[in-house]
């Protein structure tokens, strides 16, 4: 009977007909697994966004965690990866808009049940799609289990842990200065600020007697008062009197103040202070309430200007209206006619805030949100920094530790509020009254003022406020089996860009709600780069398509091309020749096989004398694998496999084989390689197992996803 290994390797035609094996044998599923296989290993995957094709950065998680998974499982652990798809908030409403873009629609246009329901058929048509990639990828995570960010039980317990914060003083609703993207017409919080260094001209502008110094011309508008350091001398017979000065809407007075905020070696020292539309000078007006008038508001929503306050003034229309960059312009121009200009610095390098996505930059406004307090006293921080400090959590790389820390250092207050209408609608209802009633589902009165008029938040959750409660709530807190039985979970496996954004409020948000730590172990991987250390972007068409290259050249192959040269942390470079190589190593193995199978035929193992060296030589192998892979290092054992595949078993003992037979150590070789191989390369090992006779003889009939890993 022809066998499959008369011919070369097919990937395509293995790799589907083993994931199916391995999917019907229930296996994925820990509650299948051998009965005497207790002690658990778990690791709860990065829920990818449902918002259109895995990229090849998810690729190399599936790859790790999968080594992870398939290792712990063949060590006898009760192992659980459970999968997930994330709504991904205003991630997919920024994809989304961008949909409706292009078919000349605006989501602005279109009811809020009715947008709500568009997007949720496409997210999980979606997330149909990820799930098949998922598989093709190899992952051998346990499908009966998987989550949706907005699966009625996760938001049951995202709305437990809101209420509860409520309860404990650590979210609050304040009007607040908060960063707007007037494009995507929402807030975000501060980690979804990007900084970008720009020139822009520096105005020195006159104010009476006071020359002062602002890029932002157009909020002058709104100015309240001027501000000097305390111990600048230069004002000192300024401070705290009313200065008459001229503007373009013509005469005013203002105030000069003292704060010690302001830097004296900034332009002249003297500051405009324009609370509506600076977050510092939002600040400074908080500590001054009492000498000067509250925020004025002159720029709105959209980021254009807004005089409807000085209506009765001169000139206030010609402004009105204008974009920022407009009315910055004009206001330029007027002011050097009317002498209020002093000096222009035309290249004044400074630091501007942007929205992450789109780079619109940012106007700071004053807004009701939500906040989840941080460093309160018992403060969330406090509970994270206490675990990390005390090693319950560990990262990987170490150097991460010292990263998480300083940032925890500087933590603000989270704004949790998002104006959209993708996500977990905020379930606070307010009545008029001062009273806010936080419930999941509509209350049938104010407690207060007995008003029946109740009307719901808007908004929706920050995503990252509910995916940072994904450890436990997918293990069903409080009282699921699972969450009994896999909680705290062992690994953490996610990129190093969204330590902060994730990872940081998952330990804060575990060690809230259940008093334990959610992971012990946080891997981070690197950034996914070209040959030449570039960015892979649509733009430098250098993307490399996991699936598209899966399908060439097996995922096996790819999978390896992921692991050897990644070290935690670090940026990961791959290219379709570095691909190509691991499959020409997958064939390598192939032919090995045949070889084996042939010579095992023409005479069988018997007790042949055994080959001390070699089979030390092997031995040492199985030590320094099972070493690596406990202390995640991935790429070590993966090349050093490699290597001991390569040029020791097939060169040197297969070759001696040829004329010396040893169809027992020969086996015992090819047995042992084949399981070390396994979790990297899990499609061909597992098909090479099926013919491979076992120990006494026979074809082994255990599929090799739960034999037993060899002994070091
Ligand atoms: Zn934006």
């Amino acid at each position: 009977m022809p066998s499959d290994f008369d011919k070369p390797y097919d990937p395509k035609a293995v790799e589907p007909e083993i994931y199916e094996k391995w999917e019907k044998s229930g296996f994925f599923n820990p509650d299948k697994l051998p009965k005497k296989w207790t002690k658990t290993f778990t690791i709860i995957m990065p829920p990818p966004n449902a918002n259109g094709a895995l990229h090849i950065g998810h690729a190399v998680f599936v790859t790790l965690e999968d080594i992870m998974t398939r290792f712990e499982r063949m060590r006898g652990k009760k192992t659980l990866w459970l999968p997930g798809a994330d709504h991904a908030g205003f991630e997919t409403q920024v994809v989304f808009d961008k949909k409706l873009e292009k078919e000349g629609r605006s989501r602005f246009k279109i009811p809020r049940e009715e947008l709500y329901k568009e997007m949720l058929s496409f997210t999980l048509e979606n997330k149909k799609i990820m799930e098949t990639q998922l598989r093709k990828l190899g992952a051998s995570c346990d499908w009966s289990r998987e989550k949706f960010t907005l699966d009625p039980e996760i938001i049951t317990t995202v709305y437990d842990t809101f209420k509860k914060l409520y309860g404990d003083g650590l979210v609050y609703r304040e009007n607040k200065i908060v960063n707007w993207c007037t494009k995507h017409q929402t807030t975000l919080s501060d980690l979804e600020v990007k900084y970008v260094e720009r020139k822009d001209p520096l105005y020195y502008i006159r104010y009476g007697p006071v020359t002062l110094a602002t890029v932002r011309l157009e909020t002058k508008f709104g100015d309240t008062a001027v501000a000097v350091n305390p111990k600048d001398k230069r004002y000192k017979n300024l401070v705290g009197k009313e200065i008459e000065i001229k503007t373009l809407l013509g005469p005013a007075k203002i105030k000069v103040i003292a704060d010690g905020a302001v830097d004296q070696k900034f332009g002249t020292g003297a500051v405009k202070v324009t609370p509506a539309h600076d977050p510092n000078d939002f600040e400074i007006w908080k500590r001054h309430k009492d000498e000067i008038p509250g925020p004025r508001v002159v720029i709105d929503q959209y980021g254009r200007m807004d005089l409807r306050e000085f209506w009765d003034r001169p000139n206030s229309k010609k402004y009105h209206g204008l974009k920022v960059m407009e009315a910055r312009k004009i206001m330029e121009e007027d002011m050097q006619k009317e002498g209020l200009m002093v000096k222009i610095d035309p290249d004044y390098a400074h630091a501007v805030a942007t929205c992450y996505k789109c780079g619109t930059i940012l106007e700071p406004r004053i807004l009701p949100q939500w906040f989840v307090r941080m460093t309160a006293k018992p403060s969330l921080r406090d509970l994270a920094v206490r675990a990390v400090k005390k090693g319950e959590v560990k990262f990987i790389p170490a150097r991460t530790e010292k990263i998480f820390m300083h940032w925890m250092k500087n933590l603000r207050d989270w704004n949790i509020s998002r104006q959209i209408v993708w996500g977990i609608r905020i379930p606070a209802w307010y009545c008029g009254c001062a009273e806010i009633i936080v419930s999941p589902d509509p209350p049938a009165k104010c407690p207060k003022c007995g008003s029946k008029n109740l009307v719901q938040d808007p908004d929706v959750f920050d995503t990252w406020f509910s995916s940072g409660q994904w450890p436990f709530a997918t293990l069903g807190y409080p009282n699921g089996k699972d969450f009994k039985t896999f909680y705290p979970t062992d690994v953490m496996e996610t990129g190093h860009d969204i330590l902060f954004f994730w990872v940081a409020r998952m330990i804060m948000l575990g060690l809230y709600r259940t008093g334990k730590i959610p992971f012990r172990t946080v891997y981070l991987h690197g950034l996914v780069r070209d040959k030449d250390r570039q960015k892979m972007s649509k733009s430098k068409d250098n993307v490399i398509d996991p699936l598209g290259v899966a399908e060439l050249y097996g995922t096996d192959a790819l999978r390896l091309a992921l692991v050897i040269g990644n070290t935690a942390g670090n940026d990961i470079i791959i290219s379709e020749e570095k691909i190509r190589g691991y499959r020409n190593f997958a064939n390598k193995i192939w032919n090995a096989t045949r070889f084996v199978l042939q010579e095992i035929k023409k005479s069988p193992p018997k007790a042949e004398k055994s080959d001390k060296i070699k089979l030390g030589k092997l031995k040492r192998l199985v030590k320094e694998t099972t070493r690596d892979l406990e202390s995640h290092r991935f790429h070590h054992a993966a090349e050093h496999l490699y290597h001991f595949f390569w040029h020791y078993y097939a060169d040197k003992v297969i070759e001696e084989m040829k004329k010396k037979p040893n169809p027992l150590l020969l086996l015992e070789f090819h047995r042992t390689l084949i399981k070390l191989l396994h979790p990297f390369l899990p499609h061909i090992t597992e098909k090479i197992w099926e013919e491979l006779p076992g120990p006494a003889g026979g074809k082994n009939k255990k599929l090799l996803m739960i034999e037993s890993w060899p002994k070091p």
